[in-house]
């Protein structure tokens, strides 16, 4: 077996696929890892760090379940809002303080958005940094236009910025049914990717970070069907919004409801999720619309030549 010095850590490579990730934590702690021959060879290779946050704060059923399924992989931290910061998007809080506080269970909560939980932690907060971001699991789903409002989403963008490969979890249906599956659904594919890391060089968190937004169907385990690599849908726009008398007399104005699905043909992830697959969705950040860049070169030539004659008169 070949093993080469890569990051903090020497990577064994032909073993992660073959040996579960609980076993790369170092040999000092509580795990066991000095029965199997194989596995000395990776005592010494620092344990997978997971830094873990979401946008339903960190009381939610969602972060509790990804963190008691992530902890027999990885040490995980728990940064989280400390209160539902749903639709915040990449949101920092730039006019007033953060405070961390810590919760019995270890969980640090934040008076803020949950990508100022992501920004503080990687920028000083946690002392080191994590090899993976992961967001939610988020009460319902992140599809399609969601993801640009999405606060599981924007707390995992923000290590995606930070140059670390980033997860974004999300239920499809509302109300934690069959939390326990999604956990247990989003630890395999934690597990899959990261030995997939380990294994090849090209999507190590040293390469090129990755941001991959997945939806799980509300579905027990085994009736999940396989993951299905897909682009967003679209959403139409938004319900109208609502409006009320205050009790003092004012108007009131509450944002509506997102939109139906538009966009749900075969290849989305409204498509797949309808199906009971679990969708996943490799998201950038480049808004560039290099599709009509063509377009907008004759047209920003044309508004500077025009710029220019009339400069001239
Ligand atoms: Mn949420």
């Amino acid at each position: 077996m070949s093993h080469e010095r890569r990051g903090r850590g020497v990577v064994c490579r032909g073993l992660a696929a073959s040996v579960d990730l609980r076993l790369l934590r170092s040999a000092g702690r509580e795990r066991r890892c000095d029965a199997h021959p194989t596995i000395r060879l990776i005592q010494h290779q620092q344990p997978m760090k997971i830094l873990l946050s979401n946008d339903d704060g960190f009381q939610a059923p969602g972060i509790v379940a990804l963190y008691e399924a992530l902890k027999t992989l990885a040490d995980v931290e728990v940064v989280a809002p400390e209160h539902n910061n749903s639709a915040k998007s990449n949101a920092l809080t730039l006019h007033s303080p953060l405070y961390v506080h810590q919760a019995a269970n270890g969980f640090r909560y934040v008076n803020g958005t949950p990508a100022d939980c992501v920004h503080i932690a990687l920028t000083g907060l946690l002392g080191y940094r994590p090899d993976l971001v992961v967001s939610g699991i988020n009460n319902g789903a992140n599809m399609g236009d969601d993801t640009i409002y999405s606060g599981t989403v924007g707390a995992a963008m923000e290590g995606y910025l930070f140059g670390i490969p980033a997860i974004a979890f999300s239920q499809v249906d509302k109300g934690w049914g069959e939390i326990e599956s999604a956990a247990a659904k989003a630890r395999e594919i934690v597990q899959q990717l990261m030995g997939n890391r380990l294994e090849n060089p090209a999507v190590s968190s040293d390469a090129a970070p990755w941001l991959l937004n997945v939806n799980i169907p509300n579905m027990p385990l085994e009736a999940l069907k396989p993951l299905k690599l897909c682009r967003l849908g679209r959403r139409h726009a938004a319900e109208r919004v609502i409006v009320q008398d205050s009790p003092r007399g004012e108007k009131m104005y509450w944002i509506g409801g997102a939109g139906a699905a538009k966009d749900d043909a075969e290849g989305t992830d409204f498509h797949a999720t309808a199906q009971g697959h679990v969708s996943m969705t490799p998201l950038k950040v480049d808004l560039t619309d290099h599709d009509n860049l063509g377009y907008w070169a004759q047209t920003a030539a044309r508004m500077q030549a025009s710029v220019t004659v009339e400069g001239v008169r």
